[in-house]
C-alpha cells in the first residue's frame, strides 16, 4: 500500500491523480490532501478519501473547512505552514505536486528535505529553481517522477539506457487553439480556453495558447534530465499521440504513445515502477490514420523562445520569466490585458532584469517578487 499525499488535490491534475486512486484503492492510502480556495470541493474529498490531514492554503478559509469538517477524526491546517505539514507527514510515501505556480516550490522543497518520492506536475517551481530543486532531491537520494505528459514520456524513454546515449530530446505539443490564427489581436478569453486536445487548469491552457507552456517544458527538462538546453527541440505535433522522444547517438529515436489523457502518466508516477493494469484503454492506431510534425512558428509565439533565452542565460532569469508570465496570465484571465500583451510583458520584464547568477533560493525569491512587482507597474501604465 503506497502512502500518498496530494498538494493541489482539487484542480485537474489533483482531481486525475485522485480518480487513479478511487480506481486501484488496493494499491493507494490518501494521507493528506490540500488546495487553495475550493472548501466544497476539498470536503468532498475528504470525505471520499478519509485523508488524515487537510489544508488550505488561503487561511480565511480554514476556519470555514474546519467548521464544516466538525467531529472528523483527521487534522484541518492552513497557509504555507499547512501546507508543508501535509508534504512532511511521517507515513507519507509519495508526494504529487500539483500547486500552479510559484506556491508550490517550498512545499517541495520541503518534502525533498523530508526524503519523500515526488510525483511533479508542478513545473513552475522547477523553471524557477531547478538547479536548487535537483541537487537537493539528488543529496536526499529522492526521486522526482514527471507527471507532466512529455517529462513523463521523456522519463520512460529514458529508462533503463546507459548514460552518455542521448543525442537530443525532442518535446512534442500540440500548438495550442491558435497554431492556424492569423490574426492574434482578436483573440478572446473563451476561445484561449478551449484547449484542442488537453483538458486542464486555466493558467496551463493559457500557457499552451501563447506556447510559454512548451517553453516551461524546455526548461523543466533541461533540469529534470541534466540536459544541455541546446540539445533539446520542440517540435509541434497536433494529434497529441507522441508525448514526446528521445534521439539517441546511433540515430534512434524512442517515442511513448498513448491516448490524450493525464491520467496515463499520472497513474505511471503514482505505480512507479509498476504498471497498473488497465488504466484507460489503448491507442488504436488505424483510427488515428497519420501523425503529423512541424516548427513552432517563433515569430507567432514568441513566448518559446523568451524560454530558451531565460535558461540559456541562467541564474534568475528563469524565475523571472516565470513570475512575469504568471502576473500577465493571471491580467488575461482577469480580462484586463490582449492575449498579444502576455509575450509584450515577459519580454518587458526580462529586459530590465539584471540577472544574479548561480542564485541561492532567497534570490530566487526576491527576483520573483522583483518580477511580479514590475509585471504589474507595466500593465498599470
Ligand atoms: P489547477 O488550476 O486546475 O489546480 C491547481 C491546484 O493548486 C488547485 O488544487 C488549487 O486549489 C491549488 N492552488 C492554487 N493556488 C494555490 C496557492 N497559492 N497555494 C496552494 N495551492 C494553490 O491547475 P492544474 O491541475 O491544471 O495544474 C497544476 C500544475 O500541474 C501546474 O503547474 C501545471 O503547469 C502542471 N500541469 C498540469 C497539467 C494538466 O493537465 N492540468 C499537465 C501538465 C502539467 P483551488 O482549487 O482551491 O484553487
Amino acid at each position: 500500500m503506497k502512502k500518498v499525499a496530494i498538494l493541489g488535490s482539487t484542480g485537474s491534475i489533483g482531481t486525475n491523480a485522485l480518480w487513479v486512486i478511487s480506481k486501484f484503492q488496493q494499491h493507494f492510502e490518501v494521507v493528506g490532501l490540500t488546495a487553495d480556495k475550493n472548501v466544497d470541493l476539498l470536503e468532498k474529498q475528504v470525505r471520499q478519501f478519509n485523508p488524515k490531514i487537510v489544508c488550505l492554503a488561503d487561511e480565511e478559509k480554514t476556519g470555514i473547512l474546519a467548521e464544516r469538517l466538525k467531529g472528523y477524526p483527521g487534522e484541518v491546517v492552513g497557509g504555507q505552514a499547512g501546507l508543508i505539514k501535509v508534504a512532511c507527514q511521517a507515513d507519507v510515501d509519495l508526494v504529487i505536486c500539483a500547486i500552479v505556480g510559484s506556491a508550490g516550490l517550498i512545499p517541495l522543497l520541503e518534502a525533498i528535505k523530508a526524503k519523500k518520492q515526488i510525483g511533479l506536475a508542478n513545473k513552475e517551481a522547477l523553471v524557477m529553481a531547478g538547479r536548487i530543486v535537483m541537487e537537493l532531491a539528488r543529496q536526499n537520494g529522492v526521486k522526482i517522477l514527471p507527471l507532466d505528459s512529455e517529462h513523463n514520456a521523456i522519463f520512460q524513454c529514458l529508462e533503463g539506457k546507459a548514460p552518455g546515449t542521448v543525442k537530443k530530446i525532442i518535446l512534442t505539443g500540440s500548438g495550442g487553439p491558435f497554431r492556424q490564427r492569423m490574426d492574434l489581436e482578436t483573440i478572446t478569453l473563451e476561445e484561449t480556453l478551449k484547449h484542442p486536445t488537453w483538458q486542464m487548469g486555466k493558467k496551463i491552457t493559457v500557457d499552451s495558447a501563447t506556447l510559454m507552456n512548451k517553453g516551461l517544458e524546455v526548461i523543466e527538462a533541461h533540469y529534470l534530465f541534466d540536459i544541455p538546453v541546446s540539445d533539446i527541440t520542440v517540435v509541434i505535433h497536433p494529434q497529441s499521440i507522441i508525448h514526446s522522444m528521445v534521439e539517441f547517438v546511433d540515430g534512434s529515436i524512442l517515442a511513448q504513445m498513448s491516448v490524450t489523457d493525464m491520467r496515463i502518466p499520472i497513474a505511471y508516477a503514482l505505480s512507479y515502477p509498476e504498471r497498473l493494469a488497465g488504466v484507460l484503454s489503448g491507442l488504436n492506431l488505424t483510427q488515428i490514420g497519420m501523425l503529423s510534425f512541424q516548427e513552432p512558428d517563433l515569430d507567432k509565439f514568441p513566448c518559446l523562445s523568451y524560454s530558451y533565452e531565460a535558461v540559456t542565460k541562467g541564474g534568475t532569469g528563469p524565475a523571472v520569466l516565470n513570475a512575469a508570465n504568471e502576473i500577465a496570465v493571471q491580467q488575461f484571465l482577469n480580462k484586463e490585458i490582449k492575449f498579444t500583451d502576455i509575450p509584450k510583458i515577459i519580454k518587458k520584464v526580462m529586459g530590465t532584469h539584471k540577472i544574479i547568477e548561480s542564485p541561492t533560493l532567497d534570490e530566487i525569491l526576491m527576483a520573483d517578487t522583483w518580477a511580479r512587482e514590475k509585471a504589474r507597474n507595466i500593465i498599470k501604465n
